[in-house]
């Protein structure tokens, strides 16, 4: 079994399109909605844990590339400069999921754990030295 946090990116004239719970019938594939931006008659944005056996979650991301969605792996995607963060802590407020958290209290550092991130990007805006980023799609 694998569980990936993936954005999809829906273009207005696949927007309609029941394509995510093609997938769950399709491959056997189960999914947690993080985050849902949809835009009336233009594209929308889901990010979704997707979880399921290793093969059939390949052929459930396939499946949707060859539908027009376009697709990115959050683990992938959030970064942070090491050089340039001074472990201020701004960031663990105002993340939602505890990706960002002090893991030593004497010196008060911040670490990032990628596997519990969601994308929202409250972290890329509040950083006073831009070291969190996000891919331009996201
Ligand atoms: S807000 Fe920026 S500088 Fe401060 S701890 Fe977070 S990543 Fe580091
Ligand atoms: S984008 Fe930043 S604030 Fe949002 S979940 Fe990821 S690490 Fe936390």
């Amino acid at each position: 079994m694998i569980s990936k946090k993936v954005v999809l990116r829906f273009p207005e004239e696949i927007a309609d399109k029941p394509l995510v719970s093609d997938i769950c019938k399709k491959f056997e594939l189960t999914f947690n909605i993080m985050r849902a931006n949809i835009f009336p008659r233009k594209e929308g944005i889901l990010t979704l844990e997707i979880s399921g056996e290793e093969n059939s979650f390949n052929s459930g991301i396939q499946y949707l590339k060859d539908n027009s969605v376009s697709i990115s792996f959050v683990e992938e995607s959030i970064n942070r400069d090491e050089s340039s963060c001074y472990h201020c802590g701004f960031c663990v407020a105002v993340c939602p999921t505890e990706a960002l958290i002090i893991t030593d209290r004497k010196t008060m550092r911040v670490d990032l754990f990628k596997d519990r991130c969601i994308a929202c990007g409250y972290c890329v805006n509040v950083c006073p030295v831009k070291a969190m980023s996000l891919p331009d799609e996201f």
